[in-house]
């Protein structure tokens, strides 16, 4: 057997899927998603065909109606069961009917009052990076990629919406079929569904938002500027590929910014804050329709292809609608980030490095801002080299090679060999791509909105506090990276003069809130814990309340509250981020 994929049991050898019809019923009730998929191939079956599943019930296989032997390999703590098919005896089709239950990591089951709006369950799925297997057996690896057709019933009046283009729907006895099709080639890591109170707006002629109905007014508002976004991005990458970009507001638990399923991007509600100022993501997860989705990391050990390219993708795209300034000012706060998750492992740490051996480590376990903001600076670093115009050039090339095709960090480095030859000779290129922690020769990030901020953080440090007046005018992205650079402990009183400056006890901005309660707690600033238990109780997304949660955890005089915090949280909060939280309790004796 032929292993490429440290996360997959797929064996390339023994061909690959190229489609799928699927079948799938959504029982709230049970909390099952019970589904009948017929695969077909892309040549005919020699030997055994072996399929990625974890926690999942399968009750048959059959080709051409016969019924066909299956197998389960040994549970794995990270990869599941390989299910073999062992006598598919040439035939180049199977269907499998498979039961997803409660434990399958994929489904996130909500209850009505984990949702905006109160009255409904919900349901939605998140398969990256390797739980599409919890959902229905397949090749879970980047590298396989399939067309789908989907028939999704769902219990009356719930509304189902796919990553895929919907085909129109039809009720009958208390459900509603909806119909997708998927004509594009994706990775399961890209299958992606949603169910439950949601309704629609056009937004341009190929945009349209979802969401539940209490928050699509402002959803709509807030996304305004896709089709700009469209157009600043085809003059860079070329004619988008997917023919639609649509998106979908998740509810308050989604644990992530967003997730780019191709067609149908998943987005954090607390991107919806009033003033566009967070459409940043909203840049991020379209780049992905050309770096990620159509051109695609071949494994996750391979992951800064897909982010580190999207990340110089958004802020070239921004870079063209907001300026320049506003999009270095972007790069030096995504830095800022980094630099934090290269403190938490280690300097000389693994995840640190672009591009490590993975087998036996869960990707989840390693995955962080690494992988966008180093690959960011590489990227950024060859350009200032080159020269953007040449850079463009090589990039659009890039893409249109390998269009619905995976990548390997190796092929990409004789991709640089063969076409842009003379980085070589300055750029220590094993080292950026290879070596733990931060390359010293990395870019500078220069723009006026950052000086403006850096000139505050000295004031601040001689003991001038800022004022409303000084930063009232200030956009977000300058706000964001004064917070970062501020101490973790500082005077109470500071606490209490910047959250009037600031008005951040009245801000929407979570990336602020998420700043300044972790300084508050640290700093023993007492007022600030309701509205960050508030906080850590209200929004699910990870990168937001685990630094808080954190704060709350190691900081003395708070650290009796953490622990009944999470009880409290515990059934409203994705388990992802349930997780993330547990472990940091179990880390801390708590
Ligand atoms: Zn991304």
């Amino acid at each position: 057997m032929a292993r490429h994929d440290p996360h997959s049991y797929t064996d390339l050898a023994q061909g690959r899927i190229r489609h799928i019809a699927f079948q799938l019923e959504a029982d709230f009730a049970q909390r099952q998603l019970r589904g009948t998929a017929r695969y077909l191939l892309d040549q005919p079956a020699r030997g055994p065909f072996d399929l990625d599943t974890r926690d999942l019930d399968v009750r048959s296989v059959s080709s051409s109606g016969r019924a066909v032997r299956f197998t389960f390999g040994k549970e794995d703590p990270i990869l599941g069961s390989r299910l073999r098919l062992s006598d598919l005896a040439g035939a180049d089709e199977f269907t499998i009917t498979f039961v997803a239950s409660q434990a399958a990591r994929a489904l996130q089951w909500l209850s009505p009052a984990q949702t905006a709006g109160g009255r409904h369950p919900y349901l939605f799925t998140q398969c990256q990076p390797h739980h599409a297997r919890t959902i229905f057996p397949c090749q879970d690896s980047p590298s396989v990629r399939f067309t789908y057709e989907a028939e999704l019933r769902v219990p009356a009046p719930l509304v189902a919406a796919m990553a895929a283009a919907p085909m129109g729907s039809w009720s009958a006895d208390g459900a509603t079929a909806f119909h997708f099709d998927m004509p594009q080639p994706i990775p399961s890591y890209l299958f992606a569904l949603a169910v439950g109170e949601i309704t629609s707006r056009d937004l341009g002629p190929r945009s349209r938002v979802y969401a539940e109905p209490d928050l699509i007014e402002a959803a709509a508002w807030e996304f305004a500027q896709i089709e700009d976004m469209l157009a600043e991005a085809e003059k860079l990458y070329g004619p988008y590929p997917w023919e639609r970009y649509d998106m979908l507001v998740l509810p308050p638990s989604f644990p992530y910014g967003g997730m780019e399923n191709a067609r149908l991007t998943f987005l954090t509600p607390t991107m919806i804050v009033g003033d566009r100022s967070l459409t940043n993501l909203l840049a991020h997860e379209l780049a992905h329709s050309w770096t990620g989705n159509l051109v695609t990391n071949a494994t996750w050990e391979d992951f800064w292809l897909n982010e580190g390219w999207t990340t110089y993708a958004e802020r070239r795209i921004l870079g063209a609608i907001e300026g320049e300034d506003s999009a270095m000012l972007r790069a030096a706060t995504g830095r800022n980030t980094m630099r934090r998750a290269i403190q938490h492992f280690g300097w000389d740490a693994d995840p640190t490095r672009l591009k490590f051996s993975q087998a036996g480590i869960d990707p989840e376990s390693v995955v962080s801002y690494v992988a966008y903001e180093k690959g960011y600076s590489f990227l950024v670093r060859l350009e200032r080299i080159v020269g953007r115009r040449a850079f463009d050039a090589f990039t659009r090339k890039y893409i249109a090679e390998h269009r619905f095709q995976t990548i390997t960090t190796e092929a990409f480095i004789d991709i640089l060999r063969r076409d842009l030859p003379q980085i070589f000779g300055q750029v220590d290129v094993q080292n950026w791509l290879y070596a733990p922690g931060f390359p010293a020769d990395a870019p500078p990030f220069e723009s006026p909105l950052i000086d403006e901020v850096s000139n505050r953080l000295f004031d601040y440090q001689e003991g001038r506090l800022p004022r409303r007046e000084d930063v009232a005018g200030w956009k977000t992205a300058q706000t964001y990276l004064f917070l970062q650079y501020l101490p973790r402990v500082i005077p109470v009183d500071d606490c209490r003069a910047l959250e009037s400056a600031f008005a951040l006890d009245r801000t929407r901005v979570p990336q602020f809130l998420s700043q300044f309660f972790e300084i508050a707690i640290r700093s023993g600033y007492r007022q600030a814990l309701p509205r960050a238990e508030d906080l850590i109780t209200t929004v699910g997304r990870m990168f937001i309340i685990v630094p808080v949660f954190q704060a709350m955890a190691q900081t003395e005089w708070s650290r009796p509250l953490a622990r009944p915090l999470l009880e409290k949280v515990r059934p409203r909060h994705h388990p992802i981020t349930v997780l993330a939280m547990e472990q940091m309790l179990t880390q801390l004796g708590l």
